[in-house]
């Protein structure tokens, strides 16, 4: 049985309530994965206490943050064009796929403009496979440490975030998602503008489980809440 096959498609209120009660020990924040699923069954989440969600699409998130309550946190986890920025960052409560240098300044800059100072979390690539974005290690270290991560002062970096491989080997994920912790504490040690990283955002559907045990602070998870994605093509980042 996969870890998928427990959550029933209709009964997101049970979903949300059974994937609660696994976080509860590690104190770790849930947030919904709500890209391609209709305002409907946001909202059932959302009277079931939900309030953190997460989209991939700029547009998409535009589109049904008009139609739902105003106290949703919105976190936008996709990778995200520099000229997608503008549009979320005035309201947006958490970038968590900052993979560059050249979005990280397009941030700050939009973040500037609307005064806010928007929290981010760094992607870093942990996978085998070739496609997810994210920095590497040595990137993501140089990027730490350059003289002027001081400079946006308009973003806070509050973490990392990673995504492992799609594979049924649990072993691969779990080699991935420590080496993930591993940099995350490493980070922190020793860089002092680090400080207020605090968030380590990994673990989905079919690997939540296995990342909660490597320290996960944020699960980020769709299927197992609201059933399968009608359009699979939407998922493509
Ligand atoms: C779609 C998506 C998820 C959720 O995936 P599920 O397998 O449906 O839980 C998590 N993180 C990112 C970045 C995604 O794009």
């Amino acid at each position: 049985m996969t870890e998928v096959a427990k959550f029933r498609e209709m009964d997101i209120k049970r979903n949300i309530e059974l994937i609660r009660a696994e976080l509860k020990g590690s104190g770790a924040k849930l947030i919904a994965v709500s890209k391609t699923q209709p305002v409907e069954k946001i909202l059932e989440a959302y009277h079931s206490g939900q309030r953190l969600f997460g989209e991939n699409k700029v547009q998409e998130l535009l589109a049904k943050r008009e139609l739902l309550p105003p106290d949703i946190e919105w976190h936008l986890i996709g990778h995200l064009q520099t000229n997608k920025v503008k549009g979320v960052v005035p309201f947006v409560a958490m970038i968590h796929a900052v993979d560059s240098e050249k979005l990280a300044d397009e941030i700050n800059k939009q973040a500037m403009k609307a005064g806010r100072i928007v929290p981010c979390l760094l992607q870093v690539h942990i996978a085998s496979e070739e496609t997810k974005f994210g920095f590497d290690r040595d990137e993501l270290l140089q990027f730490i440490r350059q003289p002027r991560l001081s400079d946006y002062t308009h973003i806070s970096f509050r973490g990392l975030m990673g995504m492992a491989t799609l594979t049924e080997d649990k072993e691969q994920q779990r080699r991935e998602f420590r080496s993930l912790r591993l940099l995350f504490e490493e980070v922190r040690a020793a860089h002092s503008p680090a400080l207020g990283m605090t968030e380590l955002s990994m673990g989905m559907s079919s690997d939540y489980t296995t990342a909660l045990e490597e320290g996960s602070t944020m699960v980020r998870i769709g299927t197992s809440i609201f059933g399968e994605r009608r359009n699979i093509n939407q998922d493509k980042t």
